[in-house]
């Protein structure tokens, strides 16, 4: 088992969504090739459901030794808290994010949850606490069902049909002659970003976990399904810690708090109203995007 069991494990808890096509499917790759060296440390706890306090302290990761990414990165979210990450694209918020579920390991400094220090944790039960949505979804080639199933693998039938109705599947299912049994992927119905995304969503609805990634798109859907998306996404975050990267301003104004984040470190965290009050740069990057600008073409 051992064999077998450690990657299975690895794939489950990354594969539960597929993040940004090609690029993002080849780091994925590299990353289920690299980073075999995280696994459990003797003793390791199996932890239940967390509450979801999560902590970084003094916080620092590089990808390559000497080329540091992320360095004193102190920051404490309370339990249920949204916070909305924004900065310019390679400032490092993907990174930061990814060290939650222990994808990567701190070069320095501690991450915890609830008080427990994450690398304390068993993966597998510190995953079980974490559901990730990302831009692109990643689909089995089976039916709807198994689909959603994957987010709990001993859900039953109708802790199923509720996920899909909480994520606003029903409406796709009742047009499908086969409903939950429906093929999708290459060899069956090939469903829309929009749709995919629900399924994501659904997925997560019947893992339940008190912690939540969203890694949101930048485009692809048209502004209707975004709408019922984000509806849908603000329901799934009710009441659980909600971290994400935000493109979008909707987004940034529901959040608790925005956390902006350059090269240089964290650069802000406030609510938006007290940002954009401030003479700082999320000010500057809320004025861009205002004038329809990306968060790239504004200096930090
Ligand atoms: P974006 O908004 O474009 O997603 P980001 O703020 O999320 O950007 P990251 O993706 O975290 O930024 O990247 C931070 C830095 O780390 C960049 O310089 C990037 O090139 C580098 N980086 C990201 N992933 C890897 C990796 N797997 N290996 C090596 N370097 C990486």
């Amino acid at each position: 088992v051992g064999v077998f069991y450690r990657p299975l494990d690895k794939i489950a808890a990354v594969m539960e969504t597929y993040p940004k096509g090609i690029a993002g499917f080849r780091r994925y790759q590299e990353l289920l090739a690299t980073a075999p060296d995280i696994a459990d440390r003797p003793g390791a706890v199996a932890v239940k459901a967390l509450t979801g306090d999560i902590g970084f302290h003094d916080v620092s990761f590089g990808y390559t030794p000497g080329r540091p990414v992320l360095s004193g990165i102190d920051l404490a979210i309370r339990a249920g808290q949204t916070v909305a990450f924004v900065g310019p694209s390679g400032a490092g918020k993907t990174t930061l994010l990814s060290l939650v579920p222990r994808f990567y390991e701190p070069t320095g400094g501690r991450i915890t949850i609830d008080g427990l220090e994450i690398a304390d944790m068993t993966l597998a039960s510190l995953r079980r606490n974490i559901g990730i949505v990302q831009q692109d979804i990643f689909l089995f080639g089976g039916t709807i069902r198994e689909n959603i199933a994957y987010g709990r693998l001993d859900a039953s039938e109708a802790e199923i049909v509720e996920a899909a109705r909480r994520a606003r599947l029903d409406g796709l299912l009742a047009a499908l002659p086969e409903g939950l049994d429906t093929v999708v992927g290459e060899r069956g119905v090939k469903l829309s970003g929009g749709q995919k995304q629900r399924l994501a969503i659904a997925r997560i609805f019947l893992k339940n976990p008190p912690i939540l990634i969203l890694d949101e798109a930048t485009s692809a859907l048209d502004t209707e399904t975004e709408r019922e998306i984000q509806l849908s996404l603000d329901e799934l975050s009710q009441g659980r810690t909600t971290l994400v990267i935000a493109h979008r301003l909707a987004t940034i104004r529901h959040a608790d708090r925005i956390v902006v984040v350059t090269p240089a470190g964290i650069a802000e965290d406030g609510p938006h109203d007290e940002l954009v009050a401030r003479d700082g740069i999320y000010r500057r990057l809320h004025m861009a995007q205002t004038q329809g600008m990306g968060m790239d073409e504004v200096a930090p």
